[in-house]
């Protein structure tokens, strides 16, 4: 059976880092390309990193109920279509969706036995570094990707796993731990390589809690509160985020 697997994190936290080097590493693993209404960014690919369709055509596709999940993220519609669910089933492969927080809870609704996996950067300073060190953001979009992190990291608790991305090489073992232990599993195989059930047992949201606690007050002190700042807030320039119709975080759940 299909396993689905969930991966969530503050921008900058090295997600894609991550998603990339454990797919050149696990085999039989699909990865989903979400539709979104944003504009490619730098030298991002239509069909590669995302299929880019406008806001009507994205509508039209809720319509004829073509997503397994969907969600309005900082203004802009982001949505898993269901026939990359559909093909991982037909190769008998595993599939991976990077997703935000309100998609995760969707597909954990409508696939529970779905693993979730949340990625954290060491601390906030560590994440504004990443963010600065990329170099594709102004400063004042690093500053609204902060602000988003602190909230965004509230949500760590609903997830299975948690991965805290300090030095990358352990990282990517513990990811692709998790990955192959959680396959393993569903398959009724026992996780003979003790290493790989280790690291992936390492990352069971009750075996970091207390590793979590000072990243998590690195971020606390930063935090506004909701009601202050209207929810998340884009990451697009304000010029653009002024056209969009709601810059709010809105979940929608599919039937
Ligand atoms: P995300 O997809 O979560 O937004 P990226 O994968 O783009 O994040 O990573 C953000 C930046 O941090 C990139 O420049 C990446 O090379 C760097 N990075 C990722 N993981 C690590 C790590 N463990 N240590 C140091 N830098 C990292
Ligand atoms: P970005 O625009 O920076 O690529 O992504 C913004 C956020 O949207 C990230 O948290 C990313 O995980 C999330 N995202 C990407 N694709 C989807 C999707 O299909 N559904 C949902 N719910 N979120 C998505």
């Amino acid at each position: 059976m299909t396993a689905v697997f969930i991966i969530s994190a503050p921008s900058g936290s090295g997600k894609s880092t991550l998603v990339n080097n454990v797919r050149k590493l696990i085999p039989d693993l699909e990865f989903s390309v979400s539709y979104t209404t944003r504009a490619p960014r730098g030298n991002e690919q239509n069909g590669r990193e995302y299929f880019f369709i406008s806001r009507p055509e994205f509508e039209a596709r809720i319509a004829k109920n073509e997503f397994l999940e969907y969600a309005d993220v900082f203004g802009n519609y982001y949505g898993t279509a269901r026939r990359f669910l559909q093909q991982a089933e037909e190769h008998g492969h595993d599939l991976l969706l990077d997703i935000d927080v309100q998609g995760a809870a969707q597909i954990k609704s409508k696939i529970p036995e779905a693993v979730s996996i949340f990625i954290l950067p060491p601390n906030r300073q560590q994440l504004e570094q990443r963010l600065r060190d990329r170099g594709l953001d102004t400063e004042e979009v690093i500053q609204r990707r902060l602000l988003n992190a602190s909230r965004e990291i509230e949500n760590y608790c609903k997830y299975d796993y948690i991965l805290v991305n300090d030095r990358l090489d352990e990282s990517t073992e513990n990811l692709k731990s998790i990955l192959i232990a959680e396959r393993l599993k569903r398959s009724g195989q026992r996780v003979a390589d003790d290493s790989v059930r280790r690291r992936a047992e390492s990352c069971r949201l009750d075996n970091v809690r207390e590793r979590l606690k000072p990243i998590l007050a690195s971020f606390a002190s930063t935090a506004v509160p909701r009601a202050e700042t209207n929810e998340a807030v884009s990451d697009e320039t304000p010029a653009i985020a002024q056209t969009r119709s709601d810059n709010e975080v809105e979940v929608v759940i599919e039937a």
